[in-house]
């Protein structure tokens, strides 16, 4: 099938602040085809990435041709390299990401298949979720055993809170929980370690983003002096030429694409690939919202997917009608063609 349009919008999200750089910034894909597909997209890059997909993108993908899985791929080396002036990482690669998934969901609906069985003839069916956020009574009321607590250093007296809010989730969870903390890049190597000696007695599954993506070297070298707790991140680099840095400095036991930010399915699957060589775990970052979920479910991903459940009460937008809920702290795949998901035209 042929391309015919493709276009980019940046949401009217209520419940954000009206920034095209508020924390997720995600946009919205839309590309026609001739046979009558619409396939959806979601990207990040707020409305820098809207313009790279219908400043340029839409010019040059508008009568190609796509109609596998390698088609894709092709598509997105093509737009990798005709980007690469202003590209390679970043909003680039966001806007990328967006356009990847739109072609994945138009090809699942051509197919009458949903994206994991585009890339897997028996992907995972029902997959273990973990809670990222502050609402620890609020997730085990949910079902869930695992928790990731948001955790940024604001001082001395974060030793303290961090040994509370682990101690609270071992207690309520019990033994078998995983409890990890997402530090945002607010640590560095000496309070990495001091934090690890505070929080031995409770048990920690991974810490996350303790440093940026420009200090792979450091993150490597503390790596070894934190185990058996893991080192997680990636959410922040992207394609295969990113993580490759990250395997060279072998800074991470757990890699976190977002695969609406890294290249889409195309990049995710490559990484997923890179990874086993490397021996390392691929957790994708937020794995259980519907483009995460289909590469979790039909790759060598980890079974562990993220979701951000928000506080008790709290307000969120519903941008996409018909992803899978989380119960009982579990998710299972969609089997509707393509992703599953429209977009809530409200918020277009
Ligand atoms: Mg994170």
């Amino acid at each position: 099938m042929k391309i015919t349009s493709v276009h980019a919008v940046y949401p009217k999200y209520k419940h954000t602040v009206p920034s095209w750089r508020t924390h997720l910034w995600q946009i919205v894909v839309k590309i026609e085809t001739d046979t009558g597909q619409v396939g959806w997209g979601y990207g990040g890059g707020g409305k820098a990435a809207v313009e790279v997909v219908n400043g340029h993108f839409a010019e040059i993908l508008t009568g190609k041709s796509f109609d596998s899985v390698s088609d894709i791929g092709d598509i997105w080396d093509f737009l990798y390299a005709e980007s690469i002036p202003y590209g390679r990482k970043g909003v680039a690669i966001m806007a990328l990401s967006g356009v990847d998934l739109a072609l994945y969901d138009a090809l699942g609906k051509a197919e009458n298949k949903p994206v994991a069985l585009l890339l897997s003839d028996s992907p995972k069916q029902h997959m273990r979720c973990y809670a990222t956020g502050p609402d620890t009574d609020y997730y085990a009321d949910l079902g869930f055993t695992a928790q990731k607590f948001p955790f940024r250093w604001t001082g001395e007296e974060s030793i303290d809170e961090g040994v509370r809010l682990a101690e609270k989730a071992r207690s309520v969870f019990g033994p078998k929980a995983e409890v990890m903390f997402d530090v945002y890049m607010s640590w560095d190597s000496v309070i990495t370690l001091r934090m690890h000696e505070a929080l031995k007695h409770v048990g920690i599954h991974w810490y996350e983003d303790i440093l940026t993506p420009d200090d792979l070297m450091e993150l490597g070298e503390l790596r070894p002096k934190i185990q058996p707790v893991n080192m997680a991140g990636g959410e922040h680099e992207f394609s295969t030429h990113g993580f490759a840095d990250i395997a060279r400095a072998g800074a991470y036991d757990i890699w976190q694409p977002d695969i609406t930010w890294c290249g889409g399915i195309t990049a995710g699957s490559r990484i997923v690939d890179m990874a086993k060589v490397a021996g390392v775990e691929v957790v994708p970052h937020r794995g259980a919202e519907t483009w995460g979920l289909h590469l979790v479910a039909a790759s060598d991903c980890e079974d562990f997917a993220e979701i951000l459940p928000g506080v008790r009460g709290g307000a969120k937008d519903d941008l996409w009608i018909g992803e899978p809920e989380v119960i009982d702290g579990h998710i299972d795949i969609s089997d509707k063609p393509g992703f599953g998901v429209k977009p809530n035209e409200d918020l277009l």
